[in-house]
């Protein structure tokens, strides 16, 4: 069943914070005058977080919730829960009371009446602390480069979709920190960003240490490499492979003219093996040939039981 709106929230040990969670946004929903659902996915919590979303749901029928066997991490999370929501608009936010459900009539309405894909929250003013508020201006700098989209706040939990585009953005690993990024390559142009309130945490802690930000980059790398070879790697390795093995045998055919030469006008000649140019040629040979290898064996991986999620704008 279609609904207008699915509100979407990973958590993590966030007990003290579900119920005042829960009852804000039914309060505010409520008031829109429209059909929804939340949709609370339990990250392996280990404390009482899961009997408090038994207790909500028999409050609340709006809720759906789903309990993983340990934890996977908020990517995850968010994964199942685009997998398993049917809201035309689907906004999702921190279980944390970071995220205010203030914020979403003027989400929804970005969405429905704007016709944004994608619009994300920025916490123009943050309560966390300096350790977190400085990385975080120079991750969202790199990011914004390197995927050329205009935001302030990549990783902010608050953001909302229109429901199409969620159900092709799989989420893995911390990707959950480039969903924009993820969302462009897909074909969804239309993505802004408003200012949106951000709150200091009420209970628990934060889940996310400074790890985050050598993990966060790998998986920048990995969007950006990913999205354009997954489904032609012999473009990538062929080419330097190519590159390699044409410059190693370049330098052996000038090893071989030079020594020739030599000879032939009576000059000193150098055993092969004396000359660095050797080794380097001998290198770039080996090392050409392997990379060409891996491109041929990823290109056959790639392609075996293929089926692409080409997006479809519209049918006549
Ligand atoms: N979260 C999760 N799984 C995890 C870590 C975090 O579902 O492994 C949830 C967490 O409960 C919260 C949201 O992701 O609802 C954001 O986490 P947190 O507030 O710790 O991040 P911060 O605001 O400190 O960046
Ligand atoms: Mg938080």
């Amino acid at each position: 069943m279609t609904k207008d709106l699915s509100i979407l929230i990973p958590l993590y040990n966030e007990e003290e914070s579900l119920p005042e969670l829960c009852a804000w946004i039914d309060k505010v929903v409520r008031g829109m005058g429209i059909q929804y659902e939340i949709l609370l996915v339990d990250d392996g919590s280990t404390d009482g977080s899961w009997k408090t979303i038994q207790a909500l749901w028999e409050q609340y029928s709006v809720i759906r919730a789903y309990r993983f066997g340990r934890n996977y991490g908020k990517s995850a999370a968010l994964d199942l829960a685009f997998s398993n929501c049917h809201g035309k608009v689907v906004i999702t936010m921190d279980a944390d009371l970071q995220d205010s459900p203030d914020e979403i009539p003027k989400l929804y309405k970005k969405i429905v009446d704007d016709g944004y894909d994608l619009i994300s929250g920025w916490k123009q003013k943050r309560y966390d602390p300096i350790s977190k508020t400085i990385p975080s201006k120079l991750f969202n700098k790199v990011t914004s480069i390197f995927s050329g989209i205009k935001l302030h706040d990549f990783n902010c939990g608050l953001k909302a979709y229109n429901g199409k585009v969620v159900k092709t953005i799989h989420l893995y690993g911390e990707m959950h920190r480039y969903i924009p990024m993820i969302a462009k390559q897909n074909g969804f142009r239309k993505i802004g960003e408003v200012v949106v309130e951000h709150r200091a945490r009420k209970y628990g802690v934060t889940k996310f240490g400074l790890e985050r930000f050598i993990f966060g980059f790998l998986d920048l790398l990995t969007i950006s490499f990913v999205s354009k070879f997954k489904r032609r790697p012999m473009h990538f390795f062929g080419s330097l492979g190519t590159l390699s093995f044409f410059l190693g045998f370049a330098i052996t055919i000038w090893l071989i003219y030079e020594k020739l030469y030599n000879q032939r006008h009576h000059l000193r000649v150098r055993d092969v093996v004396d000359q660095p140019l050797f080794f380097l040629s001998l290198v770039a040979i080996v090392v050409g040939v392997q990379l060409f290898l891996a491109g041929f064996l990823g290109e056959i991986l790639a392609n075996q039981g293929r089926k692409e999620d080409y997006i479809i704008n519209e049918v006549i």
